[in-house]
Parts: structure tokens; C-alpha cells; sequence
């Protein structure tokens, strides 16, 4: 938000004596009266407008919350990063690829959660993923969690999720060369760096492994 400019906090009273009320005093009562009474308008006016900028970071909280809801900005899974997201060697194919999320080291049967409310979009097996999980979080995004073990009970295509909520286990289904949680994130379409949204969920230790991984084709050795 537009910070409130200073001198208008300071709300400013302005020139005009508008204190004559207390001018039948000695003279000495007469200032500090209206000294006073000048303080006590000002703080009135700064409270006034205080309250009101504080309003309106309410109503733009309010008006947001449900979108920051439904944004996937949370661990899919509680693993070290394997892998990550952009071009890299494959493992198997021994060539330069895309890889289109991000890698979790998982053992079969660790709990997956949704990373953002939404409803599940797709739930089964789908070729080289395996057993897949997708969640559209409506605004644009979608979410993948693929090679899983076993779906939760209750989760299918139309089920809704609320962020957190456990919606499967990871495996090696699919193409994989070990177990671990394939995780993506799609706007509008295409897939995004998971990395940017997990920024309240990593230690800057492992942000920075995660950028050396890029340079280095580091842990290229899961799908
Ligand atoms: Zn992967």
C-alpha cells in the first residue's frame, strides 16, 4: 500500500484561533488551555486518520486472504530437494532435458500434502508419472504430485482440499530410478520454478544448494 505522506499523519490544524473560548482567563490559564485543547484536536485528527489507514490494510487483507488460501506455497512433503526444477541431464535417456518440477527425497509411503486449498482434478495413473495427483487451486494454478504409492481415502476428482491436508503417500510408480515426490506447479498453463513459492518453507541453506544444483546438474538422478 501507498504509505499515508507524513504531514498528513501530523494533521495539521491550521492558523485560525479558534481557542477564543478560553481567552476570559488570567492570562497564563488562557495558553495553557489552549495549548491543551490544540494538542487534544491534533491527536484526535492523527487517530482519525490512523484508523482509517488501518481499515483499509483490513478490507485489502480481507479481500486477499482467499487467494493467498488457494496459493500452493507450502512443502508437498517433509524430504530433503533431490532435484530441480529447468534443463538438466537425464538420468536414463543421457539427454539434455526439461525437467518440469521439482524432486523431494521420500520414502514409499510418506505422507503428500496439498500445498494450497483447491479441488482434486485428476487422480490415477498417467504414464511416465505414475500415480498422480492433480489439484487446481482456481486463479491460474495447478498442482502435480507424481511416482505416488497410494492415494488417501476420499481423494478423487472433484474432492475438496484445504492446504495441509494429507492426500496420498509417495512410491516409485512410473518412470523413476528411486523413490522420491515429483512436484509441480503450472500457471496459466505452464510450469513454474516451484522454488518461488516455497520461500517461507526453506532454509536459505537449502535455497542456495537448490540454485548450485541449476549450475551443476547436481542429483540428476530422478525423474
Ligand atoms: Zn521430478
Amino acid at each position: 500500500m501507498e504509505p499515508i505522506p507524513y504531514d498528513e499523519r501530523l494533521a495539521g490544524a491550521g492558523g485560525a484561533d479558534i481557542y477564543n473560548r478560553f481567552d476570559g482567563y488570567s492570562n497564563e490559564a488562557s495558553e495553557l488551555l489552549k495549548w491543551s485543547a490544540a494538542n487534544l484536536e491534533t491527536l484526535e485528527r492523527r487517530i482519525g486518520i490512523q484508523k482509517l489507514s488501518l481499515d483499509e490494510i483490513k478490507s485489502i487483507y480481507n479481500n486477499n486472504q482467499q487467494r493467498l488460501s488457494h496459493l500452493p506455497v507450502m512443502r508437498p512433503v517433509d524430504g530433503m530437494i533431490l532435484s530441480n526444477y529447468g534443463m538438466r541431464m537425464h538420468p536414463v535417456l543421457k539427454m539434455r532435458l526439461m525437467h518440469e518440477g521439482m524432486d523431494f527425497r521420500a520414502n514409499i509411503g510418506t505422507p503428500v500434502f496439498a500445498t494450497g486449498n483447491g479441488t482434486i482434478r485428476f487422480s490415477g495413473n498417467r504414464g511416465t508419472l505414475g500415480l498422480l495427483i492433480e489439484i487446481d487451486h482456481s486463479h491460474g494454478y495447478i498442482t502435480r504430485y507424481a511416482h505416488l504409492s497410494k492415494l488417501e481415502s476420499g481423494i478423487r476428482p472433484g474432492t475438496k482440499v484445504n492446504r495441509g491436508d494429507l492426500i496420498g503417500y509417495s512410491g516409485n510408480s512410473g518412470r523413476v530410478s528411486g523413490p522420491h515426490l515429483h512436484y509441480e506447479i503450472l500457471k496459466n498453463g505452464r510450469s513454474v520454478d516451484p522454488i518461488q513459492y516455497l520461500f517461507t518453507d526453506i532454509t536459505p541453506q537449502e535455497y542456495l544448494l537448490y540454485k548450485r544444483m541449476g549450475e551443476e546438474d547436481y542429483y540428476a538422478v530422478n525423474e
